[in-house]
């Protein structure tokens, strides 16, 4: 790592959804000096989720730009200062953890990595090339542009699944594609999608191309169990097909298990002293925001009690 000014923290949090942010409202609060460094908009995925419904004390659910702007204004109470930055390499350099972004170098005493997940690429023709013209990965982002459409949905998750129920306010018809013959997502959002008439559902199929010239015009279909092909007719398609981690810069530095998520301890400690992992980019049983912000919780205490022992 080479220029540039260097700036020293007790404590940087990579990542500002609800992980993130948590661990900046206790880091703050203990009155550490800290530095949280998010390159797109705190709240991370959050910010893509019309209705949370179960987080607890919303009983009514709440948006997730809401639930975002109010864990941001409760960090700020405390004085979290904030960069709009993309962390792209992390090291150590004996005690010090060393992070580089691409105009800054800062330097802490203990780092907590909240790097969240982002979706993954179907990987075939025309995703790339039609990606902002009829491709999207958030329709909570897009589904306005999709007014009295036809519109496909790729996945069978809780994320595909919740995705078509919000787009069902603005498409006129929706079809999901799944390669399996049944739904992965929790039961409440099956029955809601069942029951929803603009809805219909393509079992055993996988898209393998998608088509149109300056915007996209159609999807080639697989059937996973004849073989036979298809083209389908859509204006849209959405892809929901899961998620991977955001942990590529970490590679070399820390245990990853094979899909890339951080192994961490139970205290969120990683395999290098000093540095904690939380949220959707640690190995765990259950990603969403509960778990999150517990996450965030348990890696600021722990960060803290590591800044204590060192002292
Ligand atoms: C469509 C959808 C619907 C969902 N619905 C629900 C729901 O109803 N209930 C629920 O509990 N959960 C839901 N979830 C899951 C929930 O949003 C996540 O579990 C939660 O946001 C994870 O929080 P996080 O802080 O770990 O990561 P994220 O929310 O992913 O935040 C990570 C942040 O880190 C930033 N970042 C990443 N890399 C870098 C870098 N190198 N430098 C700087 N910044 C970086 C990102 O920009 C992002 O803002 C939903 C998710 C999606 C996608």
């Amino acid at each position: 790592m080479e220029g540039g000014e260097i700036k020293k923290y007790d404590v940087i949090i990579i990542g500002g959804g609800p992980a993130g942010l948590t661990a900046g409202l206790y880091t703050s609060r203990s009155r550490l000096n800290t530095l949280l460094i998010e390159i797109g908009l705190l709240g991370g995925q959050m910010t893509t989720t019309e209705v949370i419904e179960n987080y607890p004390g919303f009983p009514q659910g709440i948006t997730g730009d809401e639930l975002s702007r109010l864990m941001e204004e409760q960090t700020k109470r405390f004085g979290l200062e904030v960069v709009s930055q993309e962390a792209v390499e992390v090291k150590t350099d004996r005690e010090t953890k060393v992070v580089k972004t691409d105009d800054t170098i800062y330097h802490c005493k203990t780092l907590i990595i909240c790097t969240g997940n982002e979706w993954q690429k179907l990987g075939v023709p025309g995703e790339k090339e039609f990606t902002g013209k009829g491709v999207s990965y958030c329709a909570t982002c897009d589904a306005a542009f999709f007014q009295d459409c036809q519109i496909i949905v790729v996945g069978g998750g809780d994320s595909a699944l919740t995705e078509a129920l919000y787009l069902t306010k603005f498409a006129k018809e929706i079809t999901i594609i799944h390669r399996r013959d049944a739904l992965r997502g929790t039961k409440i959002y099956q029955e809601r999608v069942f029951a929803n008439p603009k809805i219909k559902l393509l079992w055993n199929s996988v898209v393998q191309e998608i088509k149109g010239d300056s915007v996209v015009q159609s999807v080639l279909v697989k059937n996973l169990k004849t073989g036979e092909m298809g083209e389908l007719e859509t204006e849209g398609v959405f892809l929901f097909v899961g998620l991977s981690p955001r942990t590529q810069f970490l590679k070399g530095l820390m245990k990853l298990d094979g899909a890339g998520y951080i192994i961490t301890d139970e205290n969120c400690e990683t395999s290098v002293k000093g540095i904690f992992a939380a949220g959707d980019c640690r190995k765990k049983l259950l990603r969403q925001v509960a778990t999150a912000v517990g996450d965030g919780a348990t890696a600021a205490f722990a960060a803290e009690k590591f800044l204590e022992a060192r002292k």
